[in-house]
């Protein structure tokens, strides 16, 4: 870090010119050398700022005791001891520290994996290096540097203002308030206070609009930010509602089972006479092999899985409960360019008041021809061509480079485009630009659809959508005199060419007037002349168009919403698969309805077009009025009030604004729209896995309570004894519960309907599973004590079949719920993940060494039982198995609806 180190910097850099300020950080409009970067970067570290410290090693151990489930094992511990009872205690405690120590270094492990995910998405800056604009991760930026600022920016670090241009700047993270401020790189009073320095950008505030550039006065720990807090993010807890869900749950079946626990105590010591330290015991037992202690840390591990398998599919999620939501997504907004589309553009068509023009070519390269009429021209040769041509490199913001021999665009593809179609034309767009520098612009933004330059000569050049600038031009170029134009003509060709899918701009310039110095909106509203319209293509991506169906099975619906023109909209809806003949909805149209009626229309339209971000911020209350689940997709800075509202708000990772990332609860690595659906897959996934974990801990542990509350209720004699279930429960609570938090998605997933988003986690039918389990636990374990006193076995070699049985119940039981909703007797079913296998290992070792060691034998009272005892209990294992599965057809056979 640099703290310190920014020590030659100008003292109160916003009361100096702004000229002063660049002198004094040894800079220019120009920037730095990458090699001055370097040197600056080498001599006063990254810009960033130190991470919150986390808490020590043994701090995070001990958190795991911190949980009410585990002072009341110590407690039951603690008696134990008192009572002279040494193993049971050093039992409960080794339930204790097993479980901890599973939990500690699993939670570690999901902790670090989350940590390194969102390291995956470092915050980028555009900055002028060697003359030129380039984008940068913001930790390289330096003092000196000239920082570029647009909408939707963070700003990187602290910014002495050179040039601003609408520019206002949200700095409610220094300040608290909301409002944006203005800014204008005049220097103000030294005695300034921070909140009013209309001539800084400070680090870690958000461009709420307009242009502007700095020279960076401070980084890291030296910005503004760093001095009022040196650490950055908290270290956030895997938690999610979910999880608080049966948190609380869990805390209150604790109460219960103390509840229970006791009254069987005061029964088997009154009613059935047993001595009180041996009614204590078995009570205890009881007790321990309810709690399900291991469960929070299962379920966490399980969460934490989903974070990491939705990070290998490109989905970044920034806020964990999105995890849970996105498996109850019943409804996904889209942005079309990008997201459904490749957003690799190529002119196909030019239009000129005299002539049309076809354009061949793919990608960046200058490789391709302008015809007409099958004839290549070239772009000097036809005057109002050339015109338009010459727009479409000088209103444009993007940059064409040679990468290993290939050509690439910086900046918006759809500009980048524009560049290769005047190569074809045979201009060069450097020279062009070189002999025509700008000085002055209104930039591009999406609520008006178009923008506009000024150059040297005071000639002023504007690109947009049709609708806006058809009607503004009051002349069409014609070679020989500008004419009055046709407003009708031209609106029919945009039509046409918006009917095969492609996006239609149109190009407009003013007459040069040498007086001219600055540009704004007012100006291009009068005497502007329309020089043409070009047609893009931009194909939808194969895989959007195979989610869309998978959304379709999946009860999910699709809607595109656009900037573009309805007509494009409707075309590459219709490509997409969103209906033969897609309804499309523009923004004009949802301005005029109320609320009830855009809730009604909502669940009839595919596609919106045209819309503006207020537009989208409605939509999505209107879905959700209708009961859904809504997920959004957003770019731009405007966007962020719906992506906050969304139930899941989506940032895109490539094009997307740092604004709108900061709003989303995920953002998307690769921008693609299919990358959604498979988040929302995952997220089904990590809910059912959830489900799977709890409905297989809380019967298993019910059926192994129930059976010592049997024999306490009816007088027997214990069929395991208290040590045993300890055991039991200790080496299997986490080992095999543990196993299904890795379960892959099942094959059904995503052809049955979104699941309800307040369904209950313990629905009536999972408590009909606790107790259906448990019986058959309850049955299992009599059954075999019973078995084998009969067969002659003494109590301690019954007592271990018993044990043993129990165990086995337990993992074929694990068998049936890795199916929620398939059927587990199946090949695939029996087969298992690694994960189910490891934890079937090492169980079967434990209960080997149980039964057999001489040791364990003495500390358990086990005894060695015959081979063939061992597959009896197999067998009861197999028919466990098969009951359950029956159940489950049967019910399912009664529901229908939920199978
Ligand atoms: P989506 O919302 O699906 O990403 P989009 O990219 O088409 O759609 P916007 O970026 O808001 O949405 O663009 C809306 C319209 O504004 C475009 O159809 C085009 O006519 C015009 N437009 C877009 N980019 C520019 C630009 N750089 N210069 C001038 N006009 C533009």
């Amino acid at each position: 870090m640099n703290d310190g180190r920014n020590a030659d910097r100008i003292d109160a850099p916003h009361a100096h010119p702004a000229d002063a300020v660049l002198a004094s950080a040894a800079s220019t409009q120009q920037g730095l050398t990458s090699a001055e970067a370097a040197r600056r970067l080498a001599r006063d570290g990254p810009n960033r700022l130190p991470e919150a410290l986390r808490h020590g090693l043994l701090h995070r151990f001990a958190q795991h005791f911190h949980n009410l489930l585990i002072y009341v094992l110590l407690a039951a511990a603690a008696v134990a001891l008192l009572l002279d009872h040494r193993v049971d205690a050093a039992v409960i405690l080794g339930v204790v520290l097993a479980n901890a120590a599973i939990g500690f270094a699993q939670e570690g492990k999901a902790e670090r994996a989350v940590d390194a995910i969102r390291g995956m998405v470092n915050p980028r800056a555009a900055v002028m290096r060697d003359g030129k604009r380039v984008t940068i991760p913001a930790e390289e930026i330096v003092r000196g540097d000239i920082a570029l600022l647009e909408a939707g920016d963070r700003v990187p670090a602290d910014l002495r203002l050179v040039r601003a241009r609408s520019l206002r700047i949200e700095e409610a993270p220094l300040t608290g308030e909301a409002v944006p401020s203005e800014k204008d790189p005049e220097p103000v009073p030294a005695d300034t206070p921070l909140g009013s320095r209309s001539s800084m950008a400070y680090s870690g505030c958000f461009v709420a609009a307009g242009q502007g550039s700095g020279v960076v006065v401070a980084t890291g720990t030296a910005t503004e930010l760093g001095r009022i807090s040196t650490l950055l993010g908290t270290v956030e807890r895997l938690q999610t509602p979910l999880l608080r869900q049966i948190d609380g749950f869990t805390r209150s079946l604790t109460f219960v089972i103390l509840g229970v626990s006791f009254g069987a105590f005061l029964f088997a010591n009154i009613v059935r006479g047993y001595p009180l330290a041996d009614a204590f015991m078995a009570v205890v037992s009881l007790a321990v092999a309810a709690i399900p202690e291991g469960l929070p840390a299962v379920l966490t591990i399980t969460l934490a899985i989903g974070v990491q398998s939705m990070a290998g599919r490109h989905v970044i999620i920034r806020r964990l409960p999105a995890v849970e939501t996105l498996g109850s997504v019943s409804v996904i907004c889209s942005d079309k360019t990008g997201t459904l589309t490749r957003n690799e553009m190529a002119v196909r068509v030019v239009v000129t008041a005299e002539a049309e023009y076809e354009v061949t070519g793919l990608g960046y390269a200058p490789e391709g021809t302008i015809q007409r009429d099958g004839k290549v021209v070239d772009g000097h040769a036809e005057p109002a061509l050339a015109q338009l041509l010459r727009a479409a490199v000088l209103c444009n913001d993007a940059e064409l480079r040679q990468v290993d021999g290939n050509s690439h665009a910086d900046g918006d593809p759809m500009e980048g485009a524009l560049l290769a179609l005047a190569a074809r034309g045979g201009i060069d767009p450097d020279a062009l630009r070189r002999a025509h520098p700008r000085s002055d612009e209104l930039p591009f933004d999406s609520r008006h659809r178009y923008m506009a330059t000024l150059h040297a000569d005071g000639r002023v050049l504007v690109k947009g959508a049709p609708e806006q600038l058809i009607d503004i031009c009051a002349y069409e170029r014609h070679a020989a005199a500008d004419r009055a134009r046709d407003a009708t003509a031209w609106h029919q060709t945009a039509d046409r060419l918006a009917a095969q899918g492609q996006r239609v701009l149109a190009f407009a310039a003013l007459p040069p007037n040498p007086d001219r110095r600055r540009l704004d909106a007012v100006d291009i509203q009068t005497g502007a002349v329309l020089l043409g319209l070009v047609g893009l293509i931009d194909p939808p991506r194969a895989e959007a168009m195979a989610a869309i169906d998978e959304c379709r099975a999946a009860g999910i619906r699709v809607v595109m919403i656009t900037g573009d023109h309805a007509v494009t909209a409707g075309e590459i809806g219709r490509q997409l698969g969103l209906g033969e003949a897609p309804r499309v909805v523009t923004g004009r149209d949802i301005d005029l309805w109320d609320d009830a009626r855009l809730q009604a229309e909502v669940l009839t339209t595919p596609v919106f077009a045209r819309t503006s971000p207020e537009n989208k911020l409605r939509l999505v209350r209107a879905l959700q009025a209708n009961g859904l689940t809504v997920a959004m997709t957003g770019d731009g800075v405007n966007d962020a009030p719906a992506l906050k509202r969304a139930d899941v708000g989506i940032a895109m990772g490539r094009k997307g604004t740092e604004a709108a990332k900061d709003a989303a609860d995920i953002t998307l690595a690769d921008d693609n729209f299919a990358s959604i659906v498979a988040a929302v897959r995952e997220g089904r996934t990590v809910y059912d896995n959830l489900l799977k974990v709890i409905s297989w801990t809380l019967p298993t542990n019910g059926g192994a309570a129930m059976t010592i509350l049997a024999a306490i209720a009816l007088g027997l004699t214990l069929p395991v004894t208290p040590v045993q279930l300890l055991w039991i429960n200790m080496v299997t609570a986490v080992a095999l519960g543990l196993t299904l938090a890795f379960e892959p998605t099942e094959p059904g997933a995503m052809r049955r309907p979104p699941r309800a988003r307040d369904a209950r986690i313990v629905s009536g039918e999972l408590a009909w599973r606790i107790v259906f389990v448990s019986m058959l636990f309850v049955a299992g374990a009599f059954g075999m004590f019973f078995w084998g006193r009969e067969r002659g076995l003494n109590l301690e070699a019954a007592r271990t079949l018993v044990v043993n049985t129990i165990v086995v119940m337990e993992i074929f039981y694990l068998f049936s719920v890795r199916y929620t909703y398939g059927n587990a007797l199946t090949w695939q079913g029996v087969l298992g993940t690694p994960a189910v296998f490891l934890g079937i290992g090492v169980v079967t070792l434990a209960q080997l060494a149980f039964t057999f060691l001489p040791p364990m034998q003495a500390i358990f009272g086990s005894r060695a039982i015959a081979l063939s005892d061992g597959a009896m209990a197999l067998g009861v294992g197999v028919v466990l198995l098969l009951v359950v599965e029956v159940e489950k057809r049967v019910r399912r056979a009664l529901t229908p609806a939920s199978a």
